[in-house]
């Protein structure tokens, strides 16, 4: 392997690319606009894009595209050469400040949700100088944002650089009530652990529903599954072995700090964990991440399954972001301090994150929630589709002693006036909290806190969206209500105090530190008014509650249409992976499972006609009774597959008659994915007996151990 220090960000467009390749002023007003004080003139941008492009030729780009993240999850790319029309027979490579700032760019082809008139199909890439540009394949790539003609929202950058904005701003005003003067930013950051499996290529070609959807239909539980969980930080195979380090080279090269890899808890599944940085950044490079890993894979002769259940009765795969605050001063604001002033602003910022949770978590649920993701959540093997938190002993009895303490022991003014705070000393232990809890979608560990609820396939932006806006919201509150008291005479510290002692009051139904895999969690969170909904496109409407459209506009986030429309496409996109998981599982059960199924039947009835011509009838019945208890199971097996494929067919005929993206969303949830499960139950259940060799589709255990 060549040497990282040279490796690691060498084809990215970066700091000290900039630094030495732009004249000092440009690089001062690209560095001014990078961290959102500026725009950029016209002039400037020209400067920067020639740069730009002379470095990228050097680097064996010819062309170039703005990048961006459509409502699907996936990013889109358009390519466009550097060259221009030839001026005197020559060709020039050209790319101007224009071309870098902004591009045009046909949205027809991406969902919208409704926002795009038919008309109008066009749609503007806004270029987003906060994400460096790199090269990648012989292309310039330019992370851009993307909306409609008019404006309106198209992806997920967007909003999510809006909701950094957000928390930001109110992140702020509470630092400099802490009277922090020298901060002059906030920034969210996000460490996504990014779980993925491995298996052959060759077998998995084998598969139509792993080549269409992602995932196995069917399949009987392997003989070894994740019992002896020798597979979690095991020896890593040869071959995997090779695709991490190529994985891991591809990455530095592109700037993405890709750190810890290692084995998950499941046979073939894997993990890749980056050093964290901004919530916009981290989204950018766990986009390339996934694209990378997938593409790696197939040169190893593997493929990389993102989806968030490829394996029933095996783990799924989550994105665990890791999120926080962090100052431009370098201070992490969910580590404790070392001074009780210090102390009281983490705490008041654990305190609103457990209210921001609290009082969104339908919303915080909708954030992560896919028809992929249902499978981890609230399916029958995974645990709840329900969002709590869990804070570890430490900080919990912290909060506890908080609240049952009276103003005047809990804060106190000592002779200098420095505030006195009764738990002073109390989170130095924190920093250690080692009594993780892994059942958690929404954990604090240490000094930060891990949404584990996010789907492994998924675009960290959603979620990061819904969380940094959430916790804006809610610390909007907390400043008015502690500016409230303080005009009303009460101390600064007096205020901050007793509003924490009533969020955590009020956000107590939120903590949950047990096991959040279990049936009784499930009825106590229910008895606790915890959104409970566990159907997909009902979870959407978390969205566009009254409650959660003034949050969004309030803050500048989304506006109320975008909303509307944005959860359209997602009833749509719901609607569309049922639809293609129903034909392929209609489909192979009808040409495939059935046929064979048949086929080995005859076989078995033509030995057992074969056993009354020796034995005679009597005896036959007798010693043949268990082939011909065999013959009968396959029979019904199959019955049950045609009656209830036929029936999944008709279902799905009619969803599809519904005009409504939501009603026909809710018809495919409660009226065709009912079938998947019969219909697994009776593949599965012919898997065991047919003969082996018969079997069309590889096992479990052939897909699981990659050799
Ligand atoms: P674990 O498996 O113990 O959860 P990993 O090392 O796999 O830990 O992943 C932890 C992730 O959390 C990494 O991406 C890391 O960069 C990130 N992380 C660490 N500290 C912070 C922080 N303060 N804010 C955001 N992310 C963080
Ligand atoms: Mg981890």
């Amino acid at each position: 392997m060549s040497d990282i220090t040279s490796l690691f960000g060498c084809n990215v467009f970066n700091d000290s690319v900039m630094r030495e390749r732009l004249p000092k002023d440009t690089y001062k007003a690209l560095k001014s606009c990078i961290e959102g004080n500026r725009r950029l003139s016209d002039e400037v941008a020209m400067v920067v894009a020639n740069a730009m492009k002379d470095w990228a030729i050097e680097k064996g780009a010819t062309h170039y595209t703005h990048w961006f993240q459509p409502m699907t999850g996936i990013t889109a790319e358009k390519h466009d050469a550097f060259i221009s029309a030839p001026s005197e027979g020559r060709i020039i490579m050209e790319f101007s400040g224009k071309e870098l700032i902004k591009g045009e760019s046909d949205a027809s082809s991406f969902p919208s949700g409704g926002l795009r008139a038919t008309f109008e199909a066009r749609g503007y890439t806004t270029w987003d100088p906060s994400s460096y540009a790199f090269v990648k394949d012989g292309t310039l790539y330019i992370p851009t944002a993307f909306c409609s003609f008019s404006g309106d929202v198209l992806d997920k950058k967007t909003p999510l650089l809006r909701s950094m904005e957000a928390i930001n701003r109110e992140a702020m005003r509470i630092v400099k009530l802490f009277g922090n003067e020298s901060v002059t930013s906030v920034r969210p950051t996000v460490g996504p652990e990014q779980e993925y499996f491995l298996i052959d290529r060759k077998l998995c070609e084998q598969r139509k529903d792993l080549i269409y959807t992602g995932r196995t239909l069917f399949g009987a539980k392997p003989p070894k599954g994740q019992e002896l969980d020798d597979h979690y930080f095991g020896a890593i195979k040869p071959r995997v072995l090779a695709f991490m380090e190529e994985l891991n080279e591809e990455l530095w090269k592109l700037g993405v700090m890709a750190k810890t890899e290692h084995n998950e808890v499941a046979p073939g599944q894997h993990e890749l964990a980056p050093i964290f940085t901004t919530t916009n950044i981290s989204a950018d490079h766990n986009q390339l991440t996934m694209e990378l890993m997938q593409r790696i894979a197939k040169k190893h002769d593997m493929v990389c399954l993102l989806h968030e259940k490829p394996f029933a009765g095996i783990n799924g795969s989550g994105k665990h972001n890791n999120w926080s605050l962090g100052t431009d001063t370098g201070v992490g604001l969910f580590t404790p301090g070392k001074t009780p002033e210090e102390n009281l602003q983490f705490v008041t910022f654990i305190v609103n994150i457990l209210m921001a949770v609290y009082k969104n978590n339908a919303l915080l649920k909708a954030s992560v929630m896919t028809a992929m993701n249902a499978h981890r959540l609230g399916a029958n093997e995974a645990p709840p589709a329900i969002i709590s938190v869990f804070l570890g002993t430490q900080l919990s009895s912290l909060l506890d002693k908080i609240e049952n303490s009276t103003s005047e022991d809990g804060i106190t003014l000592d002779d200098k006036k420095r505030m006195q705070l009764g738990i002073g000393s109390i989170p130095e232990v924190l920093i250690d909290n080692t009594d993780r809890n892994r059942t958690s979608p929404f954990a604090f560990t240490g000094n930060r806190f891990e949404f584990r609820a996010v789907g492994s396939s998924a675009n960290c932006a959603s979620a990061m969206i819904a969380v940094n806006t959430a916790v804006a919201a809610q610390l909007v509150e907390f400043k008015n209500t502690v500016d409230a008291k303080i005009a009303a005479g009460q101390s600064k510290e007096h205020a901050i105090f007793e509003v924490i002692k009533q969020y955590i009051k009020e956000s107590k139904a939120i903590r949950f530190d047990g096991n959040g895999y279990s049936d009784e969690w499930k009825a106590e969170a229910a008895k606790r008014g915890l959104d409970c909904e566990t159907s997909v496109p009902k979870i959407y409407d978390a969205y566009t509650k009254p409650e959660s459209i003034a949050m969004f506009e309030k803050l500048g986030v989304f506006t109320s249409k975008e909303l509307a429309a944005r959860n359209e496409v997602k009833w749509d996109i719901y609607t569309k992976k049922i639809q293609i998981e129903a034909r392929v599982l209609g489909d192979l059960v009808l040409s495939s499972i059935v046929p064979v199924a048949t086929k080995y039947q005859a076989l078995l009835l033509d030995s057992a006609n074969k056993m009354v011509k020796v034995f005679g009838e009597d005896k036959a019945s007798k010693l043949g009774a268990q082939t011909l208890k065999t013959i009968e199971k396959i029979s019904e097996y199959i019955d049950s597959l045609k009656t209830n494929v036929e029936a999944m067919v008709d279902a799905r005929r009619k969803a599809n008659r519904i005009e409504s993206e939501q009603e026909k969303a809710i018809a495919y949830h409660d009226t065709v994915l009912p079938f998947f499960d019969v219909i697994r139950d009776n593949v599965d259940n012919l898997e065991l007996i047919v003969d082996d060799e018969m079997w069309p589709l590889p096992k479990y255990r052939e897909l699981l151990f990659i050799r």
